[in-house]
């Protein structure tokens, strides 16, 4: 599929950010391509259109750029997962470990209800404790999470491993 070589090549790498050693994969150069912007989208909708799925969910903060375009285009609703303290209504949350100390994500209580079919997407897997903290907080309202998609998975980290068998789909590796 010649749209990954688009997507693959309009992500811009960054060395040493936010620190020494590390190689940040920029999503914002993909979103000034509007051809592999698309083509992103397209990638994920044709995937995801017949699967019944009600909810999006995406992890602030770049799944916020990614999830909703597709929520829109296969009919499902989309809710927000936050870092802490950011939504307004009563919430729950879901503790995750970073390299050093934890973190934290909330969905809005009420938002998706017991039995619904979600798709949980970010912008990249790196160890997976994003997006496994995700799926907990989903399953422990009793929604079903039918798959993990990112647009970038960093396959070195393993994070792959951290979803308990949960189905990751990713567009570059
Ligand atoms: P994990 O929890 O899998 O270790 O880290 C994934 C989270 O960190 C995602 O929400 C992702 O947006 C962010 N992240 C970590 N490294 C990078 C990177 O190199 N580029 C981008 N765009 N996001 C990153």
């Amino acid at each position: 599929d010649d749209r990954i070589a688009r997507i693959t090549s309009a992500i811009r790498v960054i060395p040493d950010f936010p620190k020494p050693g590390i190689l940040f994969q920029d999503i914002t150069t993909l979103l000034l391509d509007p051809v592999a912007f698309k083509d992103t989208i397209d990638l994920f909708v044709e995937r995801y259109k017949d699967k019944n799925i009600s909810v999006v969910a995406g992890v602030e903060a770049r799944g916020f750029i990614f999830g909703p375009p597709i929520a829109l285009a296969i009919g499902a609703k989309f809710v927000p997962m936050r870092k802490p303290n950011k939504l307004p209504g009563a919430v729950i949350s879901e503790e995750y470990s970073l390299e050093y100390g934890t973190d934290k994500i909330e969905m809005h209580v009420g938002a998706v209800q017991e039995g619904e079919r979600a798709l949980v997407i970010d912008d990249l897997i790196a160890t997976g404790g994003t997006l496994c903290a995700a799926i907990s907080l989903l399953e422990r309202v009793g929604v079903k999470v039918v798959e993990c998609a990112c647009v970038i998975e960093l396959p070195e980290l393993k994070g792959r491993e951290r979803l308990g068998g949960k189905p990751l789909y990713v567009l570059v590796s």
